[in-house]
């Protein structure tokens, strides 16, 4: 059905829109006549923001808030759509303060929300631990594991500040144990400080025991793990702490790894029986029938089938997000995708 073009565009007529490009241009019409309908610039805002445009969006928004006698709810809906702008736009610090606006207008639990994954996404560990701590309130509870991890990450932005900030990062360490002692994240940060504070040995025991206790979360550690052993040539122990593991449970990116190992320590048919493990149990993904097929071909060129292993951010075994499916070749604390923790396998 065509829309019947009238002298003035009424409110009913930009329902009928049958594309963005007509209600934007409806909108505009209509707002010629209704130049004090907040709610058809609010949705012209959107509008320009989905189509690519939220510096135009951001700025129609703005001029929203300036309107005499905006009612509270008003209010809170145009600054989310100004908080959205600044997310599209990349300006994160922007949508945060938004957002405390926001809150402090009207402290609901979606609003938080979306503060506490600004703050996590920024890295902004006090803000976002403070912000939790309100969420926890509307619950009327007082920690969760969430709340834990967020401790364990503040602890960890502190590593590189070792020694200095040595005692304050293992105050948050504590903080975070005593809600949830078996986070595998602890562990990871106890090694990531010991590390820092130059103690190696600490640091590889830590990093071992998450291996051995939550073998899902093995990609936490298993870059730092070589990382400290490998460049001081600690083959036969990476490789024994890598048996061990699969003694436990046989988690491919372990068994991925141990290949590496046993290709720099030049045992080809070793590496082979674990390569045929990971295609039967993985599935022969494109990467991993071309590497056995290097394995089978170049005999003498061990070299090259090492460096097509890349087992640092290899494709062969991509992790993948529990949660939501998303695949990344690096391994990551937090989902890029859906923001959950912990989730990588
Ligand atoms: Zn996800």
């Amino acid at each position: 059905m065509r829309l019947r073009r009238q002298p003035k565009v009424e409110y009913k007529d930009l329902l009928l829109a049958e594309s963005p490009t007509e209600l934007e241009h409806l909108l505009r019409e209509y707002l010629e006549a209704h130049p004090n309908d907040i709610w058809a610039y609010l949705k012209l805002g959107n509008l320009l923001r989905e189509k690519g445009e939220p510096q135009k969006a951001l700025r129609l928004h703005q001029t929203l808030l300036a309107k005499p006698k905006l009612d509270r709810t008003t209010k809170v809906k145009v600054l989310k759509a100004i908080a959205r702008d600044y997310i599209e736009l990349g300006k994160t610090e922007a949508a945060a303060e938004t957002y405390e606006q926001i809150v402090s207008m009207m402290p609901e639990r979606s609003a938080y929300e979306e503060l506490l994954r600004l703050y996590e996404s920024m890295g902004d560990w006090d803000k976002a631990i403070d912000v939790k701590n309100k969420l926890l309130r509307l619950d009327k509870k007082s920690e969760d594991q969430h709340l834990a991890i967020l401790y364990a990450m503040k602890a960890y932005s502190l590593a590189d500040e070792m020694p200095a900030k040595e005692r304050e990062a293992e105050r948050y360490l504590k903080m975070a144990e005593k809600i949830y002692p078996d986070l595998p994240l602890i562990l990871y940060v106890r090694g990531e400080l010991h590390m820092k504070g130059g103690r190696n040995e600490l640091a590889v025991d830590a990093w071992k025991q998450l291996l051995m206790e939550h073998t899902d979360y093995a990609y936490l550690v298993l870059d730092k793990l070589e990382d400290l052993l490998f460049k001081e040539g600690r083959f036969s122990e990476l490789e024994l702490i890598y048996e061990d593991t699969l003694k436990v449970a046989r988690n491919p990116h372990v068994i991925a790894h141990l290949i590496h190992i046993l290709l720099s320590k030049g045992e080809k048919s070793r590496a082979m029986e674990y390569l045929d493990e990971l295609i039967s149990s993985y599935g022969e993904s494109d990467g991993l029938r071309s590497l056995k097929y290097l394995l089978h071909i170049e005999t003498n060129d061990i070299e090259t089938v090492r460096d097509e292993l890349r087992v640092r951010g290899s494709p062969f075994i991509p992790y993948k997000c529990e949660n939501c499916g998303y695949e990344s070749t690096m391994s990551l604390m937090q989902c890029p995708n859906c923001r959950s923790w912990l989730s990588f396998r």
